[in-house]
């Protein structure tokens, strides 16, 4: 059986900035606390917290209920009213906001200034909506799924932009079934490029697989894109988060098994789930 690491796995450049930061900081012995866990992955989170990382609800605004001198704003980002209540309690900020989920709260914050209503195609309870949203002094709306639309005002010139992982076939539809409901509509596609393009290339790594093996967190909206993709070409595609996960039985008339990550997997967790199963499949190469 021959073990192959997806080549273009790997965490995306705003996951490892953001771990970069918390490590830098860590280092130099800081005392800080990331609001909300810092990525999608318990694995990369322990070791972070065995640095010397506290994770802290979601909530979090670097106040008095906690003793951090720093407060780490992960990928996500949030919303100003989290700097603002971070500042007035002396809290330093580190900003671990992707440059890319930036560029949303940008664009949303200046089309809500205009006057737009503004809307976001994806989970409403997902932290960089909600920061998008605290954006837009949270008067944007939310659409996740089409009974959403009818809460949109049709008359009101309208922009829609995408939460940055959700899939693009689900958010042109989305944005076709607003289009029929609302007059005018702006919109831009704000789905990250690493997302987007890892499809095509996770589709054919997939393909190529007997046994797809997906390594991410089971709270992640990226895994769960990504584990989409590699089903929906090999039906022995799995999802797991550790080695551990692994049921002997998947791997059973198999010659090649293919370990992939999302966005916020590390590379050191994939290489560590390969060498496993090479250990226990002897002829693995
Ligand atoms: S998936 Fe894209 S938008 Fe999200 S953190 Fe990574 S680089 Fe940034």
């Amino acid at each position: 059986m021959r073990i192959v690491i997806d080549e273009k796995a790997g965490p995306c450049g705003g996951v490892k900035r953001v771990i970069k930061l918390a490590e830098r900081s860590l280092a130099a012995g800081d005392n800080v606390a990331s609001r909300g866990e810092i990525i999608h992955n318990n694995v990369e989170i322990a070791r972070l917290e065995k640095l010397g990382l506290q994770t802290n609800k979601e909530t979090y605004t670097g106040s008095a209920d906690n003793t951090a001198q720093k407060l780490l704003i992960r990928a996500h980002g949030a919303g100003p009213e989290v700097f603002e209540r971070a500042n007035q309690s002396g809290v330093e900020v580190i900003d671990g906001t992707c440059p890319v989920v930036t560029r949303s709260q940008k664009t949303a914050k200046k089309y809500h200034d205009q006057g737009y209503q503004v809307v976001v195609v994806g989970k409403p309870k997902h932290a960089e909506v909600i920061a998008i949203l605290g954006h837009c002094d949270n008067q944007a709306k939310v659409v996740h799924n089409l009974d959403d639309i009818d809460q949109l005002d049709p008359q009101r010139p309208t922009f829609v932009l995408a939460q940055t992982t959700i899939n693009e076939t689900y958010f042109f539809k989305m944005l076709a079934a607003i289009k029929k409901h609302v007059k005018t509509v702006e919109q831009r596609n704000t789905i990250c490029a690493f997302v987007s393009n890892r499809e095509d290339q996770l589709r054919k790594f997939a393909a190529e697989c007997d046994v797809v093996l997906m390594v991410g967190g089971k709270n992640s909206s990226n895994t769960r894109v990504m584990f989409g993709v590699c089903q929906s070409v090999n039906p022995r595609s799995y999802w797991i988060e550790t080695a551990e996960d692994i049921e002997p039985q998947w791997m059973i008339d198999s010659d090649v098994v293919g370990i992939s990550g999302s966005a916020s997997t590390p590379d050191w967790l994939l290489k560590k789930i390969a060498a496993i199963l090479r250990k226990e499949h002897t002829s693995a190469t």
